[in-house]
């Protein structure tokens, strides 16, 4: 096994208050801000590494066919195994498979957006596997029996009240610990459990075609312990990981810690090819990387919305999202995922019409992703298949109608504020408040009074 770790000993932890969710978000918003002019610091031109960036993804998508090939032969050639997925079936079988030859008994997991998309947890309870997650946010996820609610912070909508009190019913910990008490409290507990695990599982942040390695981004440490103590390391990856070679980490590792979480460079930075070796001191005896498709392929056969491949998953956009500010959790995943989820599972067309395309996703993007314009494909995409339904069709007939018609529009922009407005924004929690209107006629009225305009 080969195992490159720099390690950035400057590295901080992100501590974010609210009681609510609306509060958290926005605290993690303006963290996210604070951090990154920090992180940014390091840059003497960002622009032109965002543009380098977005080049060497964008290349590396078109021709992905190619690099996932390069990445297959070099990967077996250090040893490892591969195995395709076609969809998130094949993915859990395979999981299934290396757990029944090896016999596992315990087995553990770090950070994997991957693992969430296939539904692994569930899977591996029902399949009566016993399992513990190692990073801190999901492990307090998996405690509440929840699913993570942000791409980097996946227990963001808990306060530290709420963590404190939910580990305090589960296992003990003190009822009033703060951040750094739960933290250690956490780690303690997971000590034991990475010396007996025999299978460990990981997401990645980066496939490297040239040498075939994975590259794992992370802040505690228990990604590293995950890969190397387990007598198997099982990789969980999407296809469009891709980078072409070792060369590119020097923009994309600084570049992903800046904007996911405003450090110049993530505490660990790990970099494995192969598993152990009969000089290696430690490491997996066995590497499997399960490379997932799972409608990939289909966003990539549309010439526009391709572009959303090329996402790191920073959770930037996810972070700055107004919309995710007030729907939050599991009711609105990512402004890139309302690009991408669509494309792969058709009953989630929905999701490209939840945002206001203000552009913040876009400002915000390491790799100059243009997510407004692509939900804007997508939407016109869906109306050229036909894939909208009566009452939209209808309320779009009805709209356009009292658009044409200055009376219908006056009266419907009356009502709607009187009436409708002040219902669907009515707040039984006060998260929400409906703004309040001018007591002035409006400007049509008035515009008409002046000019003795009939
Ligand atoms: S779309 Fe851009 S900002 Fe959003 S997670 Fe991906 S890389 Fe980050």
């Amino acid at each position: 096994m080969t195992t490159l770790v720099l390690e950035n000993p400057k590295s901080n932890i992100i501590d974010i208050q609210g009681d609510t969710w609306s509060e958290r978000a926005m605290s993690a918003s303006k963290l996210q801000k604070i951090q990154f002019e920090k992180g940014s610091s390091q840059y003497s031109n960002l622009e032109l590494a965002r543009n380098r960036a977005a080049f060497t993804r964008w290349k590396t998508i078109e021709n992905l066919d190619k690099y996932l090939i390069e990445f297959e032969s070099n990967f077996i050639k250090a040893g490892g195994k591969v195995i395709w997925a076609q969809d998130i079936t094949d993915a859990l079988e395979a999981v299934l498979e290396i757990l029944k030859k090896s016999g596992a008994k315990e087995i553990i997991k770090s950070k994997t957006n991957t693992a969430s998309e296939m539904g692994l947890n569930a899977f591996l309870e029902n399949e009566g596997f016993q399992f513990s997650e190692t990073d801190t946010g999901d492990f307090i996820v998996h405690a509440a029996d929840e699913s993570g609610s942000h791409m980097v912070l996946p227990a963001l909508h808990k306060s530290t009240k709420e963590i404190a009190s939910l580990l305090h019913d589960k296992l003990g910990l003190p009822a009033d610990a703060e951040a750094q008490g739960i933290v250690r409290f956490i780690r303690d507990h997971l000590r034991d459990t990475f010396q007996t695990a025999d299978v460990g599982i990981t997401g990645c942040n980066f496939l490297i075609a040239d040498p075939g390695a994975v590259v794992i981004l992370e802040n505690e440490g228990n990604a590293q312990l995950t890969a190397a103590m387990p007598k198997i390391h099982i990789v969980l990856a999407g296809i469009d990981k891709m980078l072409p070679a070792l060369s590119d980490l020097d923009v994309f590792l600084p570049l992903l810690s800046t904007y996911g979480t405003g450090q110049t460079l993530a505490t660990y930075n790990n970099i494995i090819s192969g598993p152990k070796q009969a000089e290696d001191r430690d490491g997996p005896e066995e590497l499997y990387i399960i490379l997932l498709d799972n409608g990939r392929t289909d966003v990539l056969a549309h010439d526009q919305q391709r572009q959303a491949l090329s996402c790191i998953k920073c959770g930037a956009c996810q972070t700055v999202c107004p919309i995710y500010h007030t729907a939050g959790v599991s009711d609105f995943p990512s402004p890139i995922a309302a690009v991408t989820l669509p494309l792969q599972q058709v009953e989630m067309q929905h999701l490209s019409h939840a945002s206001t395309l203000c552009g913040s996703c876009k400002d915000v993007c390491p790799v100059k992703i243009d997510i407004p314009r692509l939900l804007l494909q997508n939407r016109k995409l869906f109306v050229d298949k036909g894939l909208v339904n009566r009452t939209e069709k209808w309320f779009y007939y009805a709209w356009k109608k009292a658009m044409l018609k200055r009376e219908i529009m006056s009266w419907t922009g009356i009502s709607a504020r009187k009436h409708i407005l002040d219902s669907l924004f009515k707040s039984k929690d006060g998260l929400r408040k409906m703004p309040i209107h001018s007591k002035e006629i409006p400007f049509n009225e008035w515009y008409r009074e002046k000019m003795n305009y009939k």
